[in-house]
């Protein structure tokens, strides 16, 4: 499993599916793919990237994939991620379990949310939205919900009306690559290394909000500054 996220000036998609690939090592069931442009566009299939990569159009710059490896709820199109909310403005990707999630689904179904998919991941989104319907601030509404999760995470989510990225980690891995005016996250360098050797490494609590001009993090509310640290990648 793994998740690739993008933002700057290229077509998201292609460069993700790419990265996705690179992340096949660690195994996966299925994979999907969100950008945000005009709109939020979104494809996730069951199967290998390769059997549906050349039919994947999406138009945004900006854009997050994952490949599942599936904890809770079979392997198939709608248990895939990104899982999107009850607006679909929301899209979400995550490693990991999210161990209290059923307690979590029964609240927010009976506050009226309807869920597509059987996996745990489905709730952040929804607390998400929550979050997002009372501020349109994207970083503040996946701030307010990271409290309510146990387990263990890394996430990526985009909102139709935020032109960002926001990246949480907790015990599942998440870096950051830093380039030219477009910056990357994944779960580990693969991806990124054609594009750039600048890596900034998330530890646990902490938030980020990727831009077109610049990244920027927190540890819980508080801003923090990590090292940026140069991958030699040269072949041995
Ligand atoms: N627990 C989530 C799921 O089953 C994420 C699995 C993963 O890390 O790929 O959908």
């Amino acid at each position: 499993c793994g998740i690739v996220g993008y933002i700057g000036r290229r077509k998201a998609a292609p460069l993700i599916l790419e990265g996705l690939k690179k992340l096949e090592y660690r195994g996966y069931d299925s994979f999907g793919v969100a950008t945000l442009g005009d709109q939020l566009e979104l494809e996730k299939h069951k199967g290998r990237i390769s059997e549906h990569a050349a039919a994947i159009r999406l138009h945004g710059t900006i854009g997050i994939g994952h490949t599942r490896w599936a904890t809770h709820g079979i392997p198939n199109d709608v248990n895939a991620h990104p899982h999107t909310d009850c607006t679909g403005r929301i899209a979400l990707v995550h490693n990991g379990i999210i161990e209290n999630y059923a307690e979590l689904r029964k609240g927010l179904e009976k506050r009226g949310h309807a869920f597509r998919s059987e996996t745990d991941t489905e709730v952040i989104v929804h607390l998400v939205e929550e979050q997002y319907a009372k501020t349109a601030d994207l970083l503040s509404a996946v701030r307010d919900t990271l409290p309510l999760l146990e387990g263990s995470y890394a996430i990526l989510v985009i909102a139709a009306g935020s032109d960002c990225i926001v990246a949480a980690r907790n015990a599942s891995p998440l870096v950051l690559g830093m380039g030219d005016n477009e910056y990357f996250a994944a779960s580990d360098m693969t991806p990124v290394l054609e594009y750039t050797e600048r890596a900034v490494f998330l530890e646990d609590g902490d938030i980020a909000r990727l831009t077109r001009t610049g990244i920027e993090l927190w540890q819980g509310t508080h801003p923090v500054k990590r090292p940026v640290e140069l991958i030699d990648w040269s072949p041995e």
